[in-house]
Parts: structure tokens; C-alpha cells; sequence
């Protein structure tokens, strides 16, 4: 296909997720289309090569092109393409996964309930949930507390659940069983005095207000990513996570951990529950379970969940709730590979090892630039949050948009990163086999952008 046929096809036919209707509607908005990719790069149709620092939308955690996986999915492909997991009926790949799964989960996991992606396995934790509640005739414990910047989907419920204001604005979201509470945000603390100590405490302090004003009873559960992602990549503060789960222990309430982008190894550690000492109830994983390489998503139930769930009774019937995609073979067989893959290249190691190196290269090359607020990350995640002014921590006018500016020249520089939706924040979540190298070549492209753009 010719380039401009293809650009016109695009225009006229394809409704992108996340479209800027109003910069579609000036002509303003152009697609890139990607060809191919190997490793941390990818190749568009003009040949313009980009090391791709964010892993996609951070999901190619074991890179690019790795060709086991390729196999594993035309094997099971070739065997077979499909067939349900509705009760009665399972394949091999899906059963071989779910083992592989809880064999990997922190402690107290009992069933993997797979789905496809994020959103669709954030909407099953509450309908478990509801579930869960109901079986144990207290219909009325509900309600679902989440972080305002937190990043859950973009469903109905799930765009709900995701604290971001552009996720419910024109859409009468939030629905009213989701409430939220204050984010883990050291840097944006309300008063700079604090310590990271007494930010927790004044962070317990608003979780048990809200629960006190909504009342323990109606509120079922408390979700949260460990480590806030598409909000801004924001790691909690020590302490944290020991800290709501001591509220929520007390009140009944159970943990969801949404390890959407934090599970398999992205914090360094296989995952982010682990990472923290949480104890989660239910654990939602996707993106780094196959690494993108086909759709699926999961989750897991804890045995507190499951021992009541399986107590549900004949009059009950089966649980009404299912895809026709759920555990399809293909993403399942994406997943074995990529799990594998995974152990055998040691990429958490690696992960853990060269993100600590970006995020200490990064803060030595920029941590005291004028309008650098905050560098921070764990794992192979990395952000850094841009000011207008240090002291005040003010951000800069909106109508400026800084960080699509600094990102646009990262990428004619053959570097993405992405800016993150709230806030003037760069965010970068390469692929786990980053090498020092490439290390380096992000963090030089963000100096010479965010220089080119703010001097
Ligand atoms: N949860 C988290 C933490 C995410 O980051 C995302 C997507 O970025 C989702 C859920 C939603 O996943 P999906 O886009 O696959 O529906």
C-alpha cells in the first residue's frame, strides 16, 4: 500500500483510542504507522528507527520480536485456534498457564479467572466482589474505594475506578459505588514540612474519614496499583501500603491490587504486592502477561475469596459471568512462552538492575535543572516531573503543553517516551532487556529536548 492510500484510509476509516476529537476534526493529528520492531526498537513505514521507552503503552516487557513467542503462537495457532473455557471445557495452554500463574503469585492466591485485557479483568474483581459480598448476605458492603490518579480502565466501572478526570468527563462518571481517596503523592504533599511519615498518616487519616463518612458497612473493597502508573508514575511512600492495609484489615474491606503494569517483574520483583508486603484479595494482571503478544489478562482470587465463593449454592446456579475470550488458547500459549522467556533471559534481574541505573543517570544529568521538580521510579519504571517553579512546585500554563513538546523532540531524535495525561510529567517504561546503552541514550535525549524546550 502506498503511504499517502494509506494515510487517506486512516483519516476516513480509523476511530483511534483516544482520539483528540477537535485536533482529528483541524487535521491535526497524524498516525505514525509502525512496521516492525526488534528488541527496544521499533521501525516505522519511513524507515525512521525509535527506541521505544515506554514498551509500547508499557506491555512489551520482553521486547520486541522475540521470535519463541511468534512460535508459541502459531503452534498453538496450528493445533488449536480456539475453544471455550466455559465450565466443563479448557485447553492445554490455558491450564498450563493458570499453573505457571499462582506458581509465580505471592503467597495466599487460590484461581486465576482470565480475560483480556485490564479493563475487563478490573470489571470482574468487582462483580467477584459482589459476589463475594452477596454470598455472605451483606449486599450492601459495595462500595469500591480508589486513588484519585489512579489507573484502572476505561470502562464504565473501571473508567470509574481510574481517578483521572478526563476518563469521566462527559460520560456522568463516576457511577456512585466508587469513591475516591487522596493519591500517594509525597512530592505534592499538602505542606513541604511533612515527613514521608506523617504524609502517610495524614493519608490513613483521610482513608478513615472516608470510611467513617461512607460507613464500613457499604464499602466493600480499596483498589490500588502498588505504584501509581499512568497518574504519574508515582512510587507510595514508606510505609504506605503496611498502612491501608492495617485500615483496611480492621474494616473489613478487601485489597485489590491492580498489578496491570507492576506484575512480572516490572518493579524488579516478579511482583509489586511483593514488592510492598501487600495482601492482596484479588491481584488484576494483563499487559506483562504475555507481554503484548496477544490479548489476555487475569484475576487472582485469594483463598479468602475463594472459600466463600466456592461455597455458592445450587439455587445460585453458575456464576453469571464470562467471555467467550476468557483464557483463549492463543493469548495462552503467548503467555507460557513469554513467561519462560522471561526465567530463562533473567529479565527481572535485568530490570531491576538497568532501571536503577536510568533512574540514577537520569537524576545526575537532570535532577538540578531549573524546571525539574522531582525525579523518581523504581524497577524500569521512571518519571520526571517538570515545573514552572521549584519552590512553589507550580506547574506550567496547560495552553504551553511542555511535555508534548519535550516528547515530540525526543521522538525526532529516535526516542519515545510518553507524556503522561495529568500533570507535566515524562514517563518511561522500556522494555525489561534494556541495555546500559540504550540507558543512555534515553536520558541524552531527554536533556537535549527538555533544554531545546526550556533552555
Ligand atoms: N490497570 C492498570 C494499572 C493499567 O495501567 C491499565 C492500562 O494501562 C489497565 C488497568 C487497563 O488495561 P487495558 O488497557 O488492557 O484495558
Amino acid at each position: 500500500l502506498k503511504n499517502d492510500m494509506l494515510e487517506q484510509w486512516d483519516r476516513e476509516n480509523f476511530f483511534h483510542p483516544s482520539t483528540h476529537l477537535a485536533q482529528h476534526a483541524r487535521g491535526e493529528s497524524p498516525t505514525r504507522v509502525i512496521k516492525t520492531a526488534k528488541g527496544s526498537h521499533i521501525t516505522d513505514r519511513d524507515g525512521n528507527q525509535l527506541l521505544d521507552a515506554f514498551a509500547g503503552l508499557y506491555c512489551v516487557n520482553v521486547g520486541y520480536g522475540r521470535t519463541e513467542i511468534a512460535e508459541a503462537i502459531a503452534e498453538q495457532a496450528h493445533e488449536l485456534a480456539y475453544y471455550h473455557s466455559y465450565v466443563g471445557h479448557g485447553t492445554e495452554a490455558s491450564i498450563t498457564l493458570s499453573k505457571m500463574i499462582l506458581d509465580r503469585a505471592p503467597a495466599g492466591m487460590s484461581k486465576v479467572y482470565f480475560g483480556l485485557g485490564g479493563s475487563d479483568a478490573n470489571e470482574t474483581n468487582v462483580k467477584l466482589i459482589w459476589y463475594y459480598n452477596n454470598i455472605l448476605g451483606r449486599p450492601e458492603k459495595k462500595k469500591i474505594i480508589s486513588r484519585w490518579r489512579g489507573y484502572h480502565g476505561s470502562g464504565l466501572v473501571t473508567g470509574s475506578l481510574t481517578g483521572l478526570e478526563l476518563f469521566h468527563k462527559k460520560f456522568d462518571l463516576p457511577l456512585a459505588q466508587v469513591v475516591h481517596t487522596e493519591a500517594p503523592y509525597y512530592y505534592r504533599r499538602p505542606d513541604v514540612n511533612m515527613s514521608e511519615a506523617d504524609y502517610v498518616a495524614h493519608l490513613v487519616a483521610e482513608l478513615e474519614a472516608l470510611i467513617e463518612r461512607e460507613g464500613a458497612d457499604t464499602i466493600a473493597a480499596f483498589i490500588g496499583e502498588p505504584v501509581l502508573g499512568t497518574g504519574g508514575i508515582v512510587p507510595p511512600p514508606e510505609g504506605y501500603w503496611a498502612a491501608v492495609q492495617e485500615v483496611l484489615n480492621k474494616h473489613d474491606i478487601l485489597l485489590v491490587a491492580d498489578e496491570v503494569v507492576t506484575g512480572f517483574g516490572r518493579l524488579g520483583s516478579m511482583f509489586g504486592s511483593d514488592h510492598y508486603g501487600m495482601k492482596p484479595d484479588l491481584i488484576t494482571i494483563a499487559k506483562g502477561l504475555t507481554s503484548a503478544y496477544a490479548p489476555l489478562s487475569g484475576s487472582i482470587v485469594g483463598d479468602k475469596m475463594w472459600k466463600v465463593l466456592e461455597q455458592g449454592t445450587d439455587e445460585n446456579g453458575p456464576i453469571g459471568h464470562g467471555w467467550t475470550y476468557s483464557a483463549h488458547p492463543i493469548g495462552a500459549g503467548a503467555g507460557i512462552a513469554n513467561l519462560k522467556l522471561i526465567d530463562e533471559l533473567k529479565l527481572i534481574e535485568n530490570a531491576s538492575e538497568v532501571g536503577k541505573y536510568l533512574n540514577a543517570e537520569m537524576k545526575d544529568a537532570l535532577g538540578d535543572h531549573a524546571h525539574v521538580g522531582e525525579i523518581r521510579g523504581e524497577g524500569m519504571l521512571c518519571a520526571v516531573e517538570l515545573v514552572q517553579d521549584r519552590d512553589s512546585r507550580a506547574g506550567f500554563d496547560p495552553s504551553r503543553k511542555v511535555v508534548p513538546a519535550i516528547v515530540g523532540e525526543m521522538a525526532k531524535a529516535g526516542v519515545i517516551a510518553r507524556a503522561m495525561p495529568q500533570g507535566d510529567i515524562i514517563g518511561y517504561a522500556p522494555p525489561f532487556c534494556l541495555t546500559r546503552e540504550e540507558a543512555d541514550t534515553v536520558v541524552a535525549a531527554t536533556v537535549d529536548a527538555v533544554k531545546a524546550t526550556l533552555g
